[in-house]
């Protein structure tokens, strides 16, 4: 068990009041919930199972001025071994309504990208295919501009709405959602995104379902898909790719501990096999200080390191 200090049992029973309490883990392991597979624990995990119990959960929280995140699908998260003091606030499955409306799609942030690709397929909707194959959930590829194959979310949405931390809602659409290469404005503003409004191109749905599948077939011949990992380690740097310039330096299958760079795919860092965060870390460390060496070029990681 952890030694934490945020949560106390009385704060439990007041989220257990509002909310259904199996949705509540004290101490509870997040390299269950990470692509990684690897990480320490949080204090508290809430997944909230409706709209209602998120809300109850932000205004208890901020009541009580307990530390707290969000975290969608966990596949672009390294939580630090010695985890995190505070909630994390898990949105999923309870949060992941989908409603279609002519060719605009109203969504919940906890859907899934690939079964929200495949909800726009069965409307004959064209414009998400590029995301069918990133392992995150809605709201976490809106915070990250998720992006692939040519395309970005920037490309389909049109408009969010998000929680504050006060309880306030807040809005916004068009250039009011700052995109970049893998950023948005949610990563300034610190709110809960629990809507997304997507705007995409009527299409046929046999063409659309073609190009996901090949797509797929790209991304399990050229990534390291079998093996826990959050993807590309690391951000495109301006005119390189961080893959190559990795392999260039001579880092392809470089091992530290239980995390490897991985032999296929030299831009993905992957968890041979009981990696702790720290691993994953140290050999993150080794590849920016040895290709900041041959190549002249910083590496930043696009993993939000939490801790
Ligand atoms: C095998 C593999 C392949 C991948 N391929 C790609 C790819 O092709 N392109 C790409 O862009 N990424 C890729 N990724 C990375 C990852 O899937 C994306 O960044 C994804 O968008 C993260 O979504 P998530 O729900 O898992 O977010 P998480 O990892 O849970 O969280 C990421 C960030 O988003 C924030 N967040 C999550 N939900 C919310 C919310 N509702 N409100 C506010 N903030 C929120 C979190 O606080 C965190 O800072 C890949 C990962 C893996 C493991």
């Amino acid at each position: 068990m952890g030694e934490w200090k945020s949560i106390d049992a009385s704060l439990v029973q007041r989220l257990a009041k509002e909310m259904d309490p199996t949705h509540l883990e004290e101490d509870c392991a997040m390299s269950q919930y990470t692509s990684f597979r690897a990480g320490g624990r949080a204090a508290l995990l809430i997944q909230p199972g409706s709209m209602a119990e998120l809300f109850s959960a932000v205004k208890i929280l901020g009541a009580e001025k307990v530390p707290y995140m969000v975290m969608g699908n966990g596949s672009n998260l390294l939580f630090k071994d010695e985890g995190y003091d505070g909630a994390v606030i898990r949105i999923g499955e309870g949060l992941s309504r989908v409603f279609v409306e002519g060719n605009v799609i109203f969504a919940e942030p906890g859907v899934k990208l690939s079964q929200l690709a495949k909800i726009a397929a069965e409307h004959s909707l064209t414009g998400l295919e590029f995301a069918c194959g990133i392992p995150g959930s809605l709201g976490g590829a809106v915070y990250m501009n998720a992006g692939a194959y040519g395309g970005e979310m920037k490309d389909v949405i049109i408009g969010t709405s998000a929680l504050k931390r006060n309880g306030r809602m807040c809005d916004r659409r068009d250039e009011k959602l700052i995109f970049g290469y893998r950023s948005s404005v949610f990563q300034e503003s610190d709110e809960i995104l629990i809507g997304v409004k997507l705007l995409l191109k009527s299409g046929d749905s046999e063409q659309i379902r073609r190009t996901m599948s090949d797509l797929n077939a790209k991304r399990n011949q050229k990534q390291p898909v079998s093996l826990p990992s959050a993807g590309s380690f690391f951000k495109r740097p301006a005119g390189h790719f961080a893959g190559q310039l990795i392999e260039e330096a001579g880092l392809k299958g470089l091992q530290v501990g239980g995390a490897r760079v991985s032999p296929m795919h030299a831009g993905f860092i992957v968890n041979e096999g009981g990696a702790t965060a720290q691993d994953i870390l140290d050999l993150m460390k080794i590849v920016q200080e040895t290709v900041l060496e041959t190549s002249g070029v910083a590496l930043e990681p696009e993993v939000r390191i939490i801790g």
